[in-house]
């Protein structure tokens, strides 16, 4: 797999939903990552394809265990722990041609490298730029009261609140509109 260096978000849109799948945020579906057939859906939603090709068992064990690691890091930000992701399966960095034939600073991960090894280089390379680049308090907890989820934010202004803005955004807000309904002016 290639990583480019200039592009955080990628790698922090991982980071964040793989956490996120995690049955202790997922608490009315369980784990949304119980199987292969899931983590390859887990990759190819966020247009990763690992050269270790299609995940095996032992694979969905091993990003479980990344898992476990990057909640650890998005609840205490340690820029060493995050570096060292990056070290089993990354190779480089150097400047490189995209697909469109733009050069590029990549880091590539090494030939043979476990899917679990790529994945913690994808996530690892782009935290520990947001740690850089945007600092430590963009490694937010969800907002939402009983949410677990955690995130990151790499927006322009910072502003998030939501792991899932969609879902835990649109919950508190009907819960305040409601509120606001069953108070007299
Ligand atoms: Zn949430």
């Amino acid at each position: 797999m290639q990583i480019q260096l200039d592009d955080y978000r990628l790698g922090a849109a991982v980071a964040s939903d793989l956490v996120n799948t995690a049955a202790e945020v997922m608490v009315s579906t369980g784990d949304r990552l119980p199987d292969t057939t899931a983590l390859a859906r887990f990759l190819a939603g966020h247009g990763l394809v690992p050269d270790a090709g299609d995940p095996t068992p032992a694979d969905v064990r091993a990003v479980h265990g990344l898992r476990r690691e990057l909640r650890g890091l998005l609840e205490r930000p340690d820029a060493a722990a995050t570096a060292a992701l990056t070290v089993p399966a990354g190779t480089g960095p150097g400047l490189r041609r995209d697909g469109d034939g733009r050069w590029q600073w990549q880091v590539a991960s090494r030939p043979g490298a476990p899917l679990v090894d790529e994945l913690a280089l994808v996530t690892g390379t782009a935290l520990l730029s947001v740690l850089r680049t945007l600092g430590a308090d963009r490694f937010r907890a969800c907002a939402a009261p009983d949410c677990a989820g955690l995130f990151v934010d790499t927006s322009r202004a910072g502003r998030r609140r939501y792991c899932l803005p969609e879902v835990c955004g649109n919950r508190v807000n009907v819960a305040a509109h409601r509120a606001r309904r069953r108070t007299p002016h």
